[in-house]
């Protein structure tokens, strides 16, 4: 069973190179470890995913505010949170092969793989130290943020001075965050460098309940929305959850590397706003206008990973199976998310008449669909793989009947195979309901 996840964890990684979806960060250095380089198409698939998020908690929603803030902070917002002092993992290190491990994540914390005794476990801290400006002292000492949600919580005041939201209502964010991990690994999964998505929503006390529930259904929804299949997410609930939280669940993944974490839901009650409000001597609570009660708000926190939302979307969509008596590798993306929607094809490069009309098609599906992809390289079973692997979801061919003939073109479903002839003025209608 471990070998055939890991064999499968390396066709998916060979996949992204050679495709040009992900690529190890500083690879012609010989790679940095937990870092990686997104590539165009992988990139294109990262950012759907993104956007769609954004739409769907932000844009569409009446009660969210967006916020991009800075990466570096001062020092004193990971004082006032603990992050300073306290965010750690677990460390020990193997007395044979001196290899490194987060002690919670072993089955044998005592033995390493390789037969050598554990050293003793220690704290070690995720936080990435830098400093700001020309002196290197300790009033210059920055952090490179570990989550998002702390540039929100410490813009709460400037959110209610220049909107003036009444509760409940969120912050959003999209950006990077990073935790100097002891041991990264699983491709992107646990990496140094990653982004995230996350709200902080803020509430009176007595709602936490239902909006807990509320953000526990649209995180499943969301699953469903970038085609995660069903089965493979799981919720669990986390029975002892950190000091601040009063509830968490975590949405797991089934990875072919073993099921882990995908997102998170806490309830994270007053803790992070009380304790800006204390380390700041800014007044963080809220006047209810209605009652005349002053508090400092509760917060509910939907966080979700974008790069392990990017990896669950690859992993479920790799697709092995025999197409005509051949076996293909394909990737089956909900078209939400795919890289490229449509690739048009003239049947042959060589002939002008049918490059041309490609061109036309291709440039008004482009106005209309954006991810559109001209391809006239290698013979058409080449361009039918090379586009299946990318998982585009309809590839449009114009032919020689195509001028000569009807006015139509071949297209052609990616998971069937299918092919059906469709009149080219009638191909806006086509896709728009397929999209
Ligand atoms: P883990 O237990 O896997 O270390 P965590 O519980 O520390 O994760 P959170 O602090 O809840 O993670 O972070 C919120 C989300 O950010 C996670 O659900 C995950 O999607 C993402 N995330 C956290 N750490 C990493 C990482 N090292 N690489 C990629 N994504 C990460």
């Amino acid at each position: 069973m471990k070998k055939e996840s890991n064999q499968r964890m390396e066709e998916i990684i060979s996949l992204c190179k050679r495709r040009g979806f992900i690529f190890q960060g500083s690879e012609i250095y010989g790679g940095l470890a937990g870092t990686w380089d997104y590539g165009h198409l992988g990139l294109a698939l990262k950012n759907n995913i993104k956007n769609l998020w954004w739409k769907k908690f932000v844009t569409d929603r009446e009660d969210m505010y967006g916020v991009d803030a800075a990466i570096l902070m001062n020092q004193k917002v990971w004082q006032a949170t603990g992050h300073v002092g306290g965010f750690s993992d677990p460390l020990a290190e193997c007395k044979k092969c001196k290899k490194r491990f987060r002690t919670d994540q072993l089955v044998n914390p005592k033995k390493c793989e390789c037969g050598g005794e554990m050293s003793e476990s220690r704290q070690f801290n995720m936080m990435l130290k830098t400093h700001v400006g020309v002196l290197e002292d300790d009033s210059s000492i920055s952090y490179l943020r570990p989550e998002t949600a702390q540039g929100m919580f410490i813009n709460y005041k400037n959110i209610i001075d220049s909107y003036h939201p009444k509760l409940s209502f969120g912050m959003a964010q999209i950006g990077k965050a990073f935790r100097n991990e002891i041991s990264p690994r699983d491709f992107t999964f646990r990496s140094r460098e990653f982004e995230q998505m996350e709200i902080e929503y803020l509430i009176k006390p007595d709602s936490w309940k239902e909006t807990f529930e509320h953000f526990r259904k649209e995180m499943l929804d969301w699953t469903k929305l970038i085609g995660l299949k069903n089965e493979h997410v799981y919720e669990h609930e986390i029975e002892e959850p950190a000091f601040y939280s009063k509830r968490t669940i975590d949405f797991e993944f089934e990875f072919p590397f073993g099921r882990n974490e995908l997102y998170g839901l806490a309830y994270r009650t007053d803790y992070d706003l009380k304790k800006h409000s204390e380390a700041s001597g800014i007044d963080l609570s809220y006047l209810d206008e209605e009652t005349k009660e002053k508090f400092i708000p509760h917060c509910i926190e939907p966080s979700f990973g974008v790069d392990r939302s990017v990896l669950a979307v690859i992993c479920d969509a790799y697709t092995e199976d025999d197409l005509g008596g051949e076996k293909r590798i394909y990737m089956k993306f909900a078209p939400v998310v795919a890289p490229v929607k449509i690739a048009v094809f003239p049947l042959l490069k060589n002939k002008p008449i049918l490059v041309e009309k490609a061109r036309e098609i291709y440039s008004n599906l482009k106005k209309e669909f954006g991810a559109v992809m001209f391809d006239d390289n290698g013979n058409i079973g080449k361009r039918y793989r090379r586009q299946d692997e990318i998982g585009t979801p309809y590839c449009v061919t114009v032919d020689f009947e195509t001028i000569e003939k009807d006015n139509m073109v071949t297209v052609r479903d990616r998971d069937t195979g299918s092919q059906e002839r469709v009149k080219i003025e009638d191909l806006s209608k086509y896709f728009n309901k397929k999209f």
